[in-house]
């Protein structure tokens, strides 16, 4: 395992960071983490090194945070970091404080203090949430009393309002969405950069960009597989591994393969050659063709949704669609979605706009699919 050291953190952190988010669950019902195979990633994980752990009140409906409970059964609570998000929507919607949700989150995780804490997923509109209620002044608090030791946030929103939010309050960190598809296509790499100026240590979430950049196309996967038998997810990881500024590299693991693999590429941690870099600028030229919709399945939509529909698995399988544009294929896996969730279900309400931090405009995309014929 490859370890970052930044002075300002104080401990090794490991590159590769444990996304508590798409663990395996007991059912395709809900979201109820399967305790006894989850652990089982997470022992291999500890094993092989990896000593950071991000979780988020909203992760698998509010079990992500209950599961840490069972990490800390296992292992020393000194032995890994901690890291949870305050969520602006729970303020906005549910009427909760930056006070009442902190303690619930420490309650909840049963821990006495979190290792990183962020604002989760900011931009002008959330950030105007957390100002009402004093967010910030109310974590630098905690930060002094010892129930923080990092403070930063989580950032979806536009360049000009990050870059006033960054010299704005003091920031231990902060976490960006930086892949080689963001890189360029949403400009991941200005707001690197800014990070990098003010040697702001950067974590990164979305590396393989919710699996997109595993998966790719056919013809963008064909790139990776003439050089070889590496997993495409290792190039995405390898791309984000070049960045000096990384404090550590999220990747929400779902399976023993995903965890094995991620674990042989920061364990190896090969830089990569030109031959490699060209590969990586081929395959993203080839996916971003017919790449639709560009959904990391993160599922904060799905909460808000007051007419339950599935909107992740909706987008999933017009994705697939799109690569092939195989009508019957569409339908297969449309199939597999109670008819209860699927896309024409949504009655247009907009309540799901706000909380997608790909910006997606998720009533129209959903109006196209539920009319393909
Ligand atoms: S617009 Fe549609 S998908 Fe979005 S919250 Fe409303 S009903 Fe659900
Ligand atoms: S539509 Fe947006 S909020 Fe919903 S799962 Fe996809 S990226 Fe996340």
């Amino acid at each position: 395992m490859q370890y970052s050291n930044f002075d300002s953190i104080g401990r090794p952190i490991s590159k590769l960071g444990f996304g508590l988010m798409r663990l395996p669950k007991l059912n395709d019902k809900d979201e109820t983490i399967d305790r006894e195979e989850a652990l089982k990633l997470i022992d291999y994980a500890i094993k092989s090194g990896v000593n950071y752990f991000d979780t988020a009140y909203t992760y698998h409906g509010g079990d992500s945070e209950i599961f840490v409970k069972d990490i800390l059964r296992k292992y020393p609570r000194v032995s890994f970091c901690l890291a949870t998000k305050l969520p602006g929507w729970a303020i906005k919607d549910k009427g909760k404080t930056t006070d009442e949700l902190f303690n619930e989150q420490l309650e909840k995780c049963g821990v006495d203090y979190f290792d990183f804490y962020l604002l989760h997923a900011v931009n002008r509109d959330i950030m105007t949430v957390f100002e009402a209620d004093n967010s910030y002044e109310y974590l630098a608090k905690k930060k002094e009393e010892g129930k923080i030791k990092n403070l930063g946030f989580s950032y979806h929103g536009d360049f000009e309002f990050f870059v006033e939010l960054v010299d704005k309050y003091k920031w231990d960190f902060v976490q960006l969405q930086i892949n080689y598809y963001d890189w360029e296509a949403t400009d991941a790499k200005s707001f690197y950069k800014v990070l990098e100026d003010r040697n702001i240590p950067c974590i990164i979430m979305e590396p393989v960009r919710g699996g997109s950049l595993h998966t790719l196309n056919e013809d963008a996967r064909k790139v990776f597989e003439n050089l070889g038998s590496a997993s495409a997810a290792s190039y995405a990881l390898r791309y984000d591994l070049e960045l000096p500024g990384v404090l550590t590299i999220l990747s929400g693991m779902s399976n023993f393969e995903q965890v094995e693999d991620n674990i042989k590429t920061f364990a190896e941690c090969k830089p990569l050659t030109d031959i490699e870099k060209d590969a990586i600028e081929k395959a993203n030229i080839l996916f971003r063709k017919n790449f639709a919709i560009p959904c990391t399945d993160c599922k904060y939509c799905v909460e808000t949704c007051p007419a339950n529909v599935n909107i992740p698995a909706c987008f999933s399988a017009y994705n697939d669609y799109n690569k092939t544009r195989d009508t019957e294929g569409l339908k297969k896996n449309y199939a597999l979605i109670p008819e209860e969730n699927r896309a024409d279900k949504c009655i247009k309400c907009s309540a799901c706009l706000e909380h997608c931090p790909q910006q997606i405009k998720i009533p129209d995309q959903l109006n196209k699919i539920a009319n393909i014929k």
